[in-house]
C-alpha cells in the first residue's frame, strides 16, 4: 500500500519545491492586484515584480478576520460569487461568521489535501473512514468526506451526534479509520467501554478541529487499543475554513508531534503576534498561511491566531512538507513578563513532565513593580517523598527558564492547595498589584 497520496508532491525536493512556492506566490500576487477593489485596495503600494519567493512574503500585508468580516459576504473574495460552485463558513463566534468560497479547482484541491491527510494517518483505500465531523456549512464533514472518496475508501458519513448509531455503525460497517474531534472521539471510547461493546476494528483516528494535547493521545490511543485489542494510532490534523478547512497540515503515522504543512498550496509562517516580525528560528509564535493556489477566495498572510513554531529536519516518513509543532494555544492566551511572550500551555508542558509535580498549577503575574514578573506556583505530587520542596523548584526554575528564555520563579505548595475551577475553563492566571496574595485561601 503507497504511504502517500501524491508522491511527486509529498516527497518533492525542498529546493524544488521552493521554486514552485515562488512561481506560485508571483501568479497569486499578479492575479489578485486585478481581481476585486478588495485586492487591488490591500496590494496598493507593493512592487509586484519583486514577489518571487517566498522570503518576499514580507513585502505583502497581512490579512486578518477582521478584514474578512468587514467584507461580507463575498467582498473578500477574489472571483465574482458566479465562479463559486459551494459556500463554506467559519463558526462566527463573535457574531458574524466569514463566508469562503470554493471553485470547481478548488473543490477537487480541497478533496485532494483531505486525501492525503487521510494517508498521513494510516488510511488506504481498502478502509473503511466513519466522518463523524458536523457535515454542512462547518468544513469538517465534507472536508474528509471527500477526501475519503477520492481516496477511494468506503465512506461512512455519519456526521455528529446519535453516539449509540455511531457506535453500532462502527461495529457493524468495520470502521478501520474514525475521523472527528478528540472530545467525540473519546466520549465514543468511555460510551463503548461502559456498554460492553466488542467488536470494534478501528486502527486510526484523524482527530481535530479543537487543540488537543499528548495526554489526550495517550489516552485515546489507550482507550481505542484496549476496545479493539490492537494497536490504535490517533493524529491530528489541522486546518481552517478562512484558509480551506482541515487539510492544510496533519501530523503522520511515522512522525507524531509535528504536522506537516501541505505547502505547494500554503506557505506557513511564524511571527511574533505582537509586532508581526518573524519569530526566531524555533521560537513559538502566530502561524500565519498564505493560500498558493487556490482560487474563489485566497487569503495573503492571514494571522490565523494559533500559537506553534517551525519544526525543522527530515521526517521518518519521507515527505518533504515544512513541519509545525502540535498547537500551544491561542494567541489571545499569551502574557508578557519582562518584554517576552509567553504561553501558558508552553509552561504547563514543562510542569506536567515533571515527576514530583502533580497536575494543579497557578500563574502569577507579579506587577507590583515597573516589569512584571512571574511567579509560577505548583503543587507537589507526594510531600512524603519530598519533604524539602528546594530541589524541585530550582529543577523546574532552570528547565522553565530554558524553555521560555525568561526568569521566572517556582514555588511549590501541598497537593490541592491552589484553587479549583469547578466548571468551564480552569482559571490559571492571576494577576498581582499589591501585597495581598490573589492565590491566599
Ligand atoms: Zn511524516
Amino acid at each position: 500500500v503507497a504511504p502517500w497520496f501524491d508522491r511527486a508532491a509529498e516527497t518533492m525536493p525542498v529546493a524544488e519545491r521552493r521554486r514552485l512556492q515562488g512561481h506560485r506566490l508571483h501568479q497569486l500576487v499578479e492575479r489578485l492586484a486585478g481581481a476585486s477593489p478588495f485586492w487591488r485596495d490591500r496590494l496598493a503600494g507593493v512592487e509586484l515584480d519583486r514577489v518571487r519567493t517566498v522570503d518576499d512574503l514580507g513585502r505583502l500585508p497581512f490579512t486578518t478576520k477582521d478584514d474578512l468580516r468587514a467584507h461580507y459576504p463575498y467582498g473578500g473574495w477574489a472571483m465574482p460569487r458566479e465562479a463559486a460552485v459551494r459556500i463554506h463558513a467559519s463558526s462566527g463566534t463573535s457574531g458574524q461568521p466569514t463566508i469562503v468560497g470554493y471553485t470547481r479547482a478548488d473543490v477537487r484541491l480541497f478533496a485532494e489535501l483531505n486525501a492525503r491527510a487521510l494517508v498521513c494517518a494510516g488510511a488506504t483505500p481498502a478502509d473503511v473512514v466513519h466522518v463523524a465531523y458536523g457535515y454542512g456549512l462547518f468544513t469538517g464533514g465534507l472536508g474528509l468526506h471527500y477526501g475519503s472518496e477520492l481516496l477511494g475508501a468506503t465512506t461512512v458519513p455519519a456526521s455528529g451526534g446519535n453516539s449509540t448509531l455511531q457506535l453500532r455503525l462502527l461495529v457493524d460497517l468495520g470502521a478501520d479509520v474514525l475521523a472527528c474531534t478528540p472530545s467525540f472521539a473519546m466520549l465514543l471510547a468511555e460510551r463503548a467501554a461502559a456498554e460492553g461493546i466488542t467488536g470494534l476494528r478501528l486502527r486510526h483516528g484523524v482527530f481535530g478541529a479543537e487543540p488537543w494535547s499528548e495526554s489526550m493521545r495517550t489516552k485515546l490511543e489507550q482507550a481505542y487499543s484496549s476496545l479493539t485489542g490492537r494497536p490504535f494510532t490517533a493524529r491530528d490534523i489541522y486546518g481552517l475554513s478562512e484558509v480551506i478547512g482541515p487539510g492544510v497540515a496533519m501530523e503522520c503515522v511515522a512522525g507524531p508531534g509535528a504536522l506537516h504543512v501541505f505547502d505547494d498550496h500554503f506557505v506557513p509562517e511564524i511571527v511574533d503576534p505582537l509586532t508581526g516580525s518573524p519569530a526566531q528560528p524555533g521560537d513559538a509564535g502566530e502561524l500565519v498561511l498564505t493560500t498558493l493556489t487556490k482560487q474563489a477566495m485566497p487569503v495573503v498572510r492571514y494571522r490565523t491566531g494559533d500559537v506553534t513554531r517551525l519544526v525543522d529536519g527530515p521526517c521518518p516518513c519521507g515527505r518533504t512538507h515544512q513541519r509545525i509543532g502540535r498547537f500551544e494555544g491561542r494567541v489571545d492566551d499569551m502574557l508578557i513578563v519582562r518584554g517576552v511572550n509567553v504561553f501558558p500551555a508552553a509552561i504547563e508542558q514543562e510542569l506536567l513532565a515533571d515527576p514530583d509535580l502533580g497536575a494543579g498549577y497557578a500563574l502569577v503575574l507579579d506587577r507590583r513593580e515597573t516589569l512584571t514578573r512571574l511567579e509560577v506556583r505548583c503543587e507537589l505530587a507526594d510531600p512524603a517523598r519530598t519533604p524539602d520542596p528546594r530541589p524541585v523548584e530550582d529543577r523546574v526554575t532552570r528547565r522553565l527558564a530554558s524553555a521560555l528564555r525568561v526568569g521566572v520563579t517556582v514555588r511549590c505548595q501541598p497537593p490541592g492547595s491552589l484553587p479549583r475551577t469547578e466548571t468551564g475553563k480552569a482559571r490559571r492566571v492571576f494577576v498581582r498589584v499589591d501585597d495581598t496574595d490573589p492565590l491566599a485561601p
